[in-house]
């Protein structure tokens, strides 16, 4: 099983989110002008069949291969054209390519996660580390309630699955020693590290909260939006 928040969920959860964090308010803008875009005419069509996309997830594959990730690349083309517009009109310099096509990529696959989460979501899987939809690594893990199951949000499509409750993400490393456990001032969030692979990796208890925010929106209310500090020439 894995899904992929809608535009309308993230656009109710940037709402609140904008009301108890007003400073929030200018990058709430800048995410809602970038969502209005991956979720407009630029949806690019599936590079591979229903079929066999269907049979890789249940195969533990990643459906969206490196290889056939990118194919659509008229679309591609249009959203890099389309994240440069925004990026250059709210901060008004260069912004490096390189920013714009990680961010019109990102765009990209999450509009592909989204087809895929239509047809293929309710798919039984077994839990895992890696991104069903491309395979890529989690960029937050979030424990839901009332069971405290351990979801991960994909850092390259927004693709949100169950992962194994226990165990680094990065390298499945087992050994309880080999983990740091680093909680925050509010109980909600906490940060895990792992010794052996030297990663780490932010955590929401939504058992600790009464109404949470879609994964995407936590996660771009803090680590997206340093990267889009620093395509805009900040430092963090
Ligand atoms: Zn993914
Ligand atoms: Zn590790």
């Amino acid at each position: 099983m894995f899904t992929v928040a809608s535009k309308e969920v993230l656009l109710d959860g940037l709402d609140r989110a904008e009301k108890f964090r007003p400073e929030l308010g200018e990058v709430v803008a800048l995410l809602r002008e970038l969502l209005a875009v991956s979720a407009g005419p630029h949806r690019p069509a599936l590079p591979i069949a229903l079929d066999e996309a269907r049979r890789r997830l249940i195969a533990g594959e990643a459906i969206l291969r490196d290889t056939d990730q990118v194919v659509d690349t008229g679309v591609l083309a249009g959203l890099e054209r389309a994240v440069k517009g925004i990026l250059a009109g709210r901060y008004r310099r260069d912004i490096p390519q390189e920013a714009i096509a990680a961010e019109a990529r990102r765009l990209f696959l999450r509009a592909q996660a989204w087809t895929l989460a239509e047809h293929l979501g309710e798919v039984d899987t077994a839990p895992s580390f890696r991104c069903p939809v491309c395979g890529g690594e989690p960029a937050l893990a979030a424990l839901s309630k009332p069971d405290g199951k351990r979801l991960l949000l994909c850092g390259d499509c927004d693709t949100e699955w169950l992962a194994p409750r226990l165990g680094c993400p990065f390298c499945g490393c087992e050994e309880p020693s080999r983990f740091g456990y680093h909680p925050g001032e509010d109980p909600a969030y906490r940060l895990y590290s792992c010794d052996a692979c030297r990663h780490y990796l932010r955590t929401v208890d939504h058992r600790e909260q009464s109404e949470p925010l879609p994964l995407p929106v936590e996660s771009w209310l803090t680590k997206d939006l340093d990267q889009a500090a620093t395509a805009a020439g900040y430092q963090g």
